[in-house]
């Protein structure tokens, strides 16, 4: 792009921090002070099931933010930003030459009608360009349930998502090392079943990144 087609398109749709939606300048992933906040080590956890799954953040301050902002209020943008920092940690925690496919944890049609964009296919499709990794919508969400953070106890958790995916019929993915991404790891339950439901099919190796993950996931 050049300078001025740039200029032109920053004024119209000027780049916002993704924490705190601060102006600014193009090519920056975050504004100065929040970006003194980027953490300098990752997290490692595992979605239920005993699957790795590394995070950037702590469900917190300017990240859950962030998150909120990206997720519900339709700033979009962010994701190519927060996939800067998504990657890094995935470049920390997998050895990414190893990695065949990055996919998604997908929402129910409905839903996503609703809302009109799936977050996590967002991030995906940013962290499979930046990796240099294929990215493929390998799951479908075939049952409609109740939102995970509606289940008031860990076991309604478990029982809310049982069954509610399927992996797309495909040969080619029989085998390969899968990367799934999504926004946050709360309790685990979704990445878990997500990736449980992969494996099953795939007999694949599967590795799982979010941005976020809650502090008190094992609780
Ligand atoms: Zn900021």
């Amino acid at each position: 792009m050049n300078k001025i087609f740039k200029t032109f398109i920053s004024f119209f749709f000027p780049e916002r921090c993704p924490y705190c939606l601060k102006r600014i300048d193009c090519g920056k992933i975050a504004c100065d002070e929040c970006s003194e906040q980027l953490p300098e080590t990752y997290n490692m956890n595992y979605a239920k099931g005993g699957y790795p799954c590394c995070s950037p953040f702590f469900y917190q301050g300017i990240f859950a933010d962030g998150i909120k902002y990206f997720k519900f209020r339709g700033y979009l943008q962010s994701s190519e930003k927060i996939a800067v920092i998504l990657c890094e940690c995935i470049k920390k925690y997998y050895d990414v030459s190893t990695i065949d496919f990055v996919t998604f944890v997908p929402m129910h049609k409905k839903k996503l009608s609703d809302r009109g964009y799936n977050q996590s296919e967002l991030l995906a499709k940013d962290v499979s360009k930046k990796l240099g990794i294929p990215f493929r919508a390998l799951l479908i969400k075939h049952k409609e349930n109740m939102d995970q953070h509606k289940c008031l106890s860990s076991a309604k958790r478990r029982e809310n998502v049982k069954g509610v995916y399927k992996a797309v019929e495909d040969e080619t993915i029989k085998g390969k090392t899968i990367l799934i991404i999504d926004d946050i790891l709360t309790t685990g339950y979704t990445l878990g079943e997500c990736a449980k439901t992969l494996e099953k099919y795939t007999n694949s190796k599967i590795l799982c990144a979010t941005v976020c993950a809650k502090n008190d996931i094992y609780t």
